[in-house]
């Protein structure tokens, strides 16, 4: 299967070969001719499934083939948070280098200048979080009557965050002749709501990452006493000669204080959270994809969406409250291929989270205690495995294949979702940068 043959031209199949892409994956094969003829698409995706390309490269062909006729975008890619934002434009900027496009990304906690110009010099594609693109909306900044072509990216957490109401306004600004293009890694109720409100006979895709073998990713609990997690860390980076590691914490306090003890043990950490400056937390994630900073230590909402490649170990300092963030969490190695180490630190006082996790997963997480760090308050026994609370219309039969040490999780496990969260604030959000 090549890129030609899903219907895709050569200034795009050429890029696609200089950035050594040789075949499309699963969800590529089946979305970009869905996308090409027109259709809705709903699509069961996570991150390192390709699924961004999965609906950049057929939206970049369809605008390079339709001469624009103003300056209002005709594709809008509505997404979760900042940070997504600025990796699909990357995505969007990568893939079209060989047509005259223009991309733009905007969110929010950035002044409108730059914004506003962007917009009245004219853009193709626009990626944008639903927050700042109703703001300009309102404003009389942006046009929505061009659009032809809307994707929802990670819907699922969309939703979480509160921009249902968001999503309904840009939808009545719609024109009625749009291509819909739904992805979410989970279809909770509102999810399927939302597909059933706005998707047009939509083709369903579930990308299934099981052809890329090595998309497995080992992973483990270390049970340790809360006040020695620190020394914990430090133990197992030296002791495993660990070079980059995403580590998720639970406060933007503890992401903090964490970086700044890692820092004093002569390790290059940042901490990136929802209270730094986006250019500062721009710059520290550039700075561990270039690998100058070797661990960065975020909240979840700072680390939706980010894609590191080939990013070895994923340590949780602490659990998730919400047991999908640890799935999110943990996708962020092991992507595109390569394999990966989820490693979850857990105190006594985190076995409810723990247990919530193993019922999401339906299995049961291996505990591997480190010599010298066995916790002097045991961690008390998690069922595991029990059903969900709501049976995973999409899920796939069949636990992942136990391993020891650890357990080993392809990511056609699908997990069932609990209910939706508010909306926490400052989530809102954009600007933009070309
Ligand atoms: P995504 O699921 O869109 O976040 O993509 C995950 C990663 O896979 C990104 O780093 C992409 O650059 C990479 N990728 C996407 N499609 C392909 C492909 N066909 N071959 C190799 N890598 C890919």
């Amino acid at each position: 299967m090549s890129f030609a043959k899903l219907g895709l031209l050569p200034p795009l199949t050429q890029t696609l070969a200089d950035l050594g892409y040789a075949v499309p994956t699963p969800i590529q094969q089946q979305a970009v001719p869905a996308v090409l003829a027109g259709r809705d698409v709903l699509a069961a995706a996570q991150t390192g499934t390709g699924k961004t390309a999965a609906f950049v490269l057929p939206l970049l062909q369809m605008l390079a083939a339709t001469p624009a006729t103003g300056p209002a975008p005709r594709a809008v890619v509505l997404v979760p948070t900042r940070e997504l934002a600025e990796q699909v434009l990357a995505s969007c900027q990568r893939y079209g280098a060989g047509l005259p496009l223009r991309s733009y990304a905007l969110y929010g906690g950035v002044s409108h200048g730059p914004q506003l110009t962007a917009l009245r010099d004219g853009v193709d594609l626009l990626v944008a979080t639903p927050g700042r693109l109703i703001d300009l909306f309102g404003k009389g900044e942006l046009r929505l009557r061009e659009v032809r072509h809307i994707v929802l990216d990670e819907a699922d957490r969309m939703l979480d965050l509160g921009f249902a109401d968001d999503l309904a306004t840009v939808f009545q600004a719609l024109p009625r002749e749009r291509q819909v293009l739904l992805f979410s890694a989970t279809f909770a109720d509102a999810v399927r709501a939302l597909a059933q409100a706005r998707l047009r006979k939509p083709l369903s895709i579930e990308a299934t990452p099981r052809n890329t073998a090595a998309r497995t990713i080992r992973q483990w609990v270390v049970p340790v006493d809360k006040k020695r997690k620190p020394e914990l860390f430090l133990f197992m980076w030296r002791d495993r000669g660990w070079q980059q590691v995403l580590v998720f914490v639970k406060t933007k306090l503890g992401a903090d204080e964490l970086a700044e003890r890692l820092r004093g043990k002569g390790i290059a950490a940042e901490a990136i959270h929802g209270d730094r400056p986006q250019a500062s937390r721009q710059a520290a994630l550039a700075a561990f994809k270039a690998g100058t900073v070797a661990v960065l230590v975020a909240t979840d909402v700072a680390a939706r969406g980010l894609d590191i490649d080939g990013l070895p170990q994923v340590v949780n300092f602490d659990l998730p409250l919400q047991a999908e963030d640890y799935v999110h969490r943990i996708g962020r190695t092991g992507r595109a291929g390569a394999a990966g180490e989820a490693i979850s630190f857990v105190c006594a006082d985190e076995a409810p989270q723990l247990a919530a996790i193993e019922a999401l997963l339906k299995k049961k997480l291996s505990r591997d205690e480190e010599p010298g760090f066995e916790p002097r308050h045991q961690v008390p026994a998690t069922l595991g495995a029990a059903p969900p609370r709501r049976p995973p219309p999409l899920a796939k039969a069949g636990a992942g294949r136990g391993r020891t040490p650890g357990n080993w999780v392809g990511f056609d496990e699908r997990p069932a979702r609990g209910a939706g969260r508010g909306r926490p604030g400052g989530a809102k959000g954009g600007r933009g940068g070309r």
